[in-house]
């Protein structure tokens, strides 16, 4: 047993009476006892199958209680989970198992009879109490003449699960992290979140993603606590979901938070229940909270709200904005990561100018799976994304180095004109980004997602333009806008810029 499943098991039987996961779905809570049971139960049938050690697992399943039973039967096989988004078409899925050697494909029950049952791929089942028709496909042309053998440990550097980077940039990256690096992620986030076993969370992120992964599961699990998993998130239903529950503590990302302000029925609710609600905080990450957003809810929901800054690579969070310490607008501080800033070609690691973000530590890669060039460095990784860090050591998040627009010669940060521009009243979310421009090169165009998309758009383009000439420098104001009623986004709610340029280009040019 590797520290990592030796940790989940003892947690199991500490609790084994107590509820440990709900699936509220299914409305069902399962004990430390049950899950326990459902963990062996699926192992066996995995030896049964005849996979071992090293094995990959191709998942594709919908946020459920089965989901932290199957990662954890997998990581004491040694085998391998490569979870990918419920929402992943059948032909996608089909290129990935035709790309990758994977011993078993589990999928959730739409898609289990749109698998092809042939000569390579075989349906098999088994009933758990956390799911009572688990589909599990075998891969025979890998596994059909082994000799059935006694299951090998896995060890500490051993891989357990490999995720896809959200694609935000361009095509998804494969991390490989292990057994060690997601303990150490785990703990580091047991630490600074302060999570103890008398905490529940709430999973409302997709849990195929590193954030509902490891943030939230794998650290609940560790430190003893509960888990209340949601299919998805919905934001009438949230805090009741938050109350019923004794929920303690939720991850979400920036987009949530702004629904939440801005439903009618969720504030309804929060105003019925606000004195049964216990939620010592709710974090955000992946992309920046702007700060008007960081104190409505603050205000509205009398809730802390605690950012952090982290990513696949990093197999977790490098950052979290410290409990009794806040700085409004920053990502917070390290904990249990390195992080400098380069600058110059210097590391430097506090009161620095904009550079780009580097970090290294016990939880963070040394490779990509496939190599990706310039990411590592002089025993760091760089991240890609811009930032500083203050006197202090808060580190504040300024985009990523792709984003940035290039207007003859001069560099403009995209998100610190956002930051700057989303304070207009009627503007619900902006992205600036660079469209071609034949004088310099780029322009630097907002598109907004306006509070009223029936709004009068001369009326709300012309205050944005004299607002930029007020706020901005002129090389950074932006020259041309545009309006969305969305954006194109990832699963997890991040912004496709990519994309977004391409829907606009088609756009301007009439297609
Ligand atoms: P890809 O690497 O495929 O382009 P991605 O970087 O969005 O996608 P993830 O690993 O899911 O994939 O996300 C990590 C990135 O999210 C970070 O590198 C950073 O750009 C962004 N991010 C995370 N937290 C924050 C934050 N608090 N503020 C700003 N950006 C953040
Ligand atoms: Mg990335």
């Amino acid at each position: 047993m590797t520290e990592l499943t030796k940790q989940l098991t003892k947690q199991l039987i500490l609790h084994q009476n107590d509820t440990v996961i709900k699936d509220l779905k299914a409305d069902q809570w399962f004990t430390g006892r049950q899950v326990s049971a459902d963990v062996t139960r699926l192992r066996q049938h995995f030896i049964n199958l005849k996979l071992t050690k090293g094995d990959l697992a191709l998942v594709c399943l919908d946020n459920s209680a089965v989901y932290p039973v199957l990662t954890q039967a997998i990581w004491e096989m040694g085998m391998i989970e490569h979870p990918v988004a419920a929402t992943t078409p059948i032909a996608q899925l089909q290129s990935e198992f035709n790309e990758h050697d994977y011993a078993v494909v589990i999928v959730k029950h739409e898609l289990a009879d749109q698998i092809v049952n042939d000569s390579v791929l075989e349906k098999t089942a088994i009933r758990l109490e956390t799911d009572s028709n688990l589909t599990v496909f075998i891969n025979t042309s890998l596994v059909a003449d082994r000799m059935i053998q006694n299951p090998t440990e896995p060890g500490e550097d051993d891989l357990a699960l490999i995720l896809n980077t959200s694609g935000t940039t361009g095509k998804p990256k494969r991390v490989g992290l292990t057994h060690k690096i997601l303990n150490n992620a785990a703990h580091h986030d047991i630490d600074s979140h302060r999570l103890t076993e008398d905490d529940t969370t709430m999973i409302i992120m997709p849990m195929f993603h590193i954030n509902a992964q490891v943030i939230s599961t794998l650290s609940t699990r560790l430190s003893g606590g509960k888990i209340v998993i949601a299919q998805k998130f919905s934001a009438s239903r949230f805090w009741q979901q938050v109350s019923d529950n004794h929920v303690t503590w939720v991850s979400v990302v920036p987009t949530i938070i702004s629904i939440l302000l801005i439903n009618d029925k969720a504030n309804l609710i929060y105003s019925q229940l606000r004195d049964q609600i216990n939620l010592r905080f709710v974090r955000s990450s992946s992309f920046s909270l702007p700060e008007n957003k960081f104190m409505a809810f603050q205000d509205q929901f009398d809730t802390q709200i605690l950012e952090g800054y982290g990513m696949t690579e990093t197999s977790s969070q490098c950052t979290l904005n410290p409990f009794d310490a806040q700085k409004i607008g920053s990502a917070g501080k390290a904990f249990g990561t390195d992080l400098a800033i380069l600058v110059n070609g210097q590391y430097e690691t506090s009161d620095t100018q904009i550079g780009e973000i580097v970090v290294r530590g016990d939880h963070v890669i040394s490779e990509y799976m496939d190599p990706q060039p310039a990411s590592f460095q002089d025993g760091w990784f760089l991240t890609g994304d811009l930032g500083y860090l203050d006197e202090d050591g808060y580190l504040f998040v300024k985009g990523r180095s792709k984003d940035m627009i290039n207007r003859g010669g001069e560099k403009v940060a995209p998100a610190e004109v956002q930051s700057i521009l989303s304070q207009l009243p009627f503007i619900e979310e902006i992205a600036v980004i660079g469209m071609p421009d034949d004088l310099y090169g780029e322009a630097v165009t907002a598109v907004i997602k306006p509070k009223d998309f029936g709004g009068n758009r001369d009326d709300m383009r012309q205050q944005l333009l004299d607002y930029a000439g007020y706020n901005l420098a002129k090389f950074e104001q932006p020259t041309q806008v545009y309006f969305v009623d969305d954006f194109p986004r990832n699963p997890t709610g991040k912004i496709l810029r990519p994309k977004l340029k391409d829907e606009l280009l088609s756009v301007s040019a009439g297609k």
